[in-house]
């Protein structure tokens, strides 16, 4: 596919560093030790503080508990500076991080926990009862335990989200370490023989089939995308970073935190989007770099007292994993004189496979595959590829997609396709490309709703659902929704004589999954839409709702 539109004096291949995402952080403290690299709530660390923790902290998992090389160790954290200071030990001696969604139940943390064989957790404290039932009841073994509180330094006018307000707690329990008391034994690590093909993080996706996967990334595939991202968003060591994406996903993880620490710019850290202190620091830090998801940009030009910041030092706003309304695109470019960078991407892309060049970007729209990325269009059934303006499933070759599924050979197998002699991934999208070779983004092949940007997969929550003694059949599909994009609606039939209300199936749900993929709505039925071979027809439940 010719791409007809490229920014001028951009390569359109980019070396990719032969080296780990720790050396990144290693040659940044070199560079700028005394740079301030974190403000987290009134507290700020150096870079070389940084990377003094990130030793202190390998030294510990490396000589106390024996994390080798290979090792998969969880993160289960929200944004804070212990989340980076883990993740970078985690990666100092040879570990490969899993990261997961801090609104997980025990129960759906207990599959991660299998499925990656981790022994080891960092959690933050407020997560803690969550995942100790799963200690020694699992393969999981051991737990550090963090209190953000540690970390900061607010002035009382202020308004912490609990999380961060909250003391460290004391826990006598033999498989716990607290944070300090790790940090205070002060171990070097002993350097581990590493290659920038080493598997580095493992983020967890769902499929069609509603099992969760894990997408292994090398730090080869990750580095990629830093690089790919530093030059596109035009980010340097000068550059202001407002960290607000969680880093679970790989957006926040690439935007938020890696990129920032691979070229020694500054991350102002917000643990929970928080709009007055988005806007407060926007002045305050002179933030530069704003990446984000849609719900945040709409929510913060709906922030009634915005005007009373100067929020001019702001060049760069930007986003992906959902799309932005245009009216909300074109409301920023009146209100506040900026463009919409949208990107778009997958956990198997490490964020990015396209993203609007800021030259000329366009609303509502994926943009034009990255750096060294091939991306085409091609008939879902037939694989033909398709021309400009036909839609069809988007598909990506590119230095940052994944190896593979982690231990799933017949899925990975099933998400990669041979075209001209390379290895394609099929992202599960449909949509199109424009004359200039931009991507839009139209509908989905795979069963997924999209709320926020977290990603629902309807067979998952019809799974946890049939579990409920009321319910005899029930199909779970996405409606459109102003403020999350799409929400989750559920289309219920009771068994015979069972007598059970929306609120009291919400209430049961919540209880058992993570709170984004509760029903937000339930319609009670007398029967769903079936196919002759018995299937339930969920696409007649979608269009059905659309025409309302
Ligand atoms: P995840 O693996 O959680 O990052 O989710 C990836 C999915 O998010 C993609 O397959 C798309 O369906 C969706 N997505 C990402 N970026 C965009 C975008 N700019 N517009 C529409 N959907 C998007």
């Amino acid at each position: 596919m010719a791409i007809r539109y490229w920014p001028k004096g951009m390569p359109r291949f980019l070396d990719i560093p032969q080296t780990t995402i720790f050396d990144n952080l290693v040659v940044s403290a070199r560079r700028y030790p005394q740079k301030i690299a974190i403000h987290y709530y009134g507290k700020q660390l150096t870079y070389a503080e940084l990377l003094s923790e990130v030793e202190a902290m390998a030294g510990y998992l490396q000589k106390k508990l024996n994390v080798n090389k290979g090792d998969r160790v969880i993160l289960f954290m929200q944004n804070s500076p212990q989340f980076m200071i883990a993740y970078y030990a985690i990666l100092q001696v040879g570990a490969v991080v899993i990261p997961l969604n801090p609104m997980f139940t025990t129960q759906e943390l207990q599959f991660f926990i299998n499925d990656s064989e981790a022994k080891y957790a960092f959690v933050g404290q407020e997560l803690y009862t969550k995942i100790a039932p799963l200690v020694k009841t699992t393969c999981l073994e051991y737990l550090v335990v963090a209190s953000y509180f540690e970390y900061i330094d607010q002035p009382s006018s202020t308004i912490l989200p609990p999380e961060v307000s909250t003391p460290p707690m004391s826990i006598n329990e033999s498989f716990v370490s607290l944070w300090m008391k790790a940090l205070q034994f002060s171990l070097k690590p002993n350097q581990v023989v590493m290659n920038y093909k080493d598997l580095a993080v493992i983020p967890y996706t769902s499929g069609t089939t509603g099992r969760a996967k894990g997408c292994v990334h090398t730090h080869e595939s990750v580095q990629a995308n830093i690089t790919g991202g530093s030059v596109w968003a035009r980010l340097h060591s000068s550059s202001v970073n407002l960290s607000v994406l969680p880093w679970f996903h790989v957006t926040g993880m690439v935007f938020g935190m890696h990129i920032p620490i691979y070229i020694g710019a500054t991350m102002v850290i917000l643990t929970r989007w928080q709009r007055e202190l988005a806007a407060k620091y926007i002045e305050q830090f002179q933030i530069t770099h704003w990446i984000n998801i849609s719900t945040m940009v709409i929510d913060f030009l709906a922030y009634p007292n915005r005007s009373n910041y100067n929020l001019s030092s702001l060049q760069i706003v930007a986003g992906g994993g959902a799309p932005l309304p245009k009216v909300i695109g074109e409301k920023l470019k009146n209100e506040l004189g900026l463009e919409y960078i949208e990107g778009y991407g997958l956990s198997e892309t490490m964020a990015q496979s396209h993203f609007n060049p800021i030259d000329r970007p366009k609303l509502q729209c994926a943009g034009l595959p990255q750096f060294g990325t091939d991306a085409r269009v091609i008939h879902p059934d037939t694989f033909e590829e398709l021309g400009p303006h036909e839609e069809g499933e988007i598909i990506v070759h590119g230095p940052q997609v994944f190896q593979e599924y982690w231990r799933q050979p017949e899925e990975t197998k099933k998400a990669f396709i041979k075209l001209d002699g390379k290895r394609f991934f099929r992202t599960g999208d449909i949509g199109k490309y424009d004359e200039e070779g931009y991507f839009f983004i139209v509908d989905r092949l795979k069963r997924m709703i999209n709320v926020s940007g977290f990603k629902v997969w309807p067979t998952e929550i019809e799974g946890v659902l049939y579990k409920h003694p009321a319910i005899q059949q029930v199909c779970v599909i996405g409606v459109s929704n102003v403020r999350q994009g799409e929400a989750v609606k559920a289309y219920i039939v009771l068994h015979k004589d069972a007598k059970v209300t929306e609120q009291e199936i919400i209430d049961w749900a919540k209880e058992r999954m993570a709170v984004y993929k509760c029903p937000r709505t339930v319609e009670f039925t007398e029967q769903l839409p079936m196919s002759a071979s018995g299937k339930i027809l969920w696409k007649v439940l979608m269009e059905r709702e659309n025409r309302q």
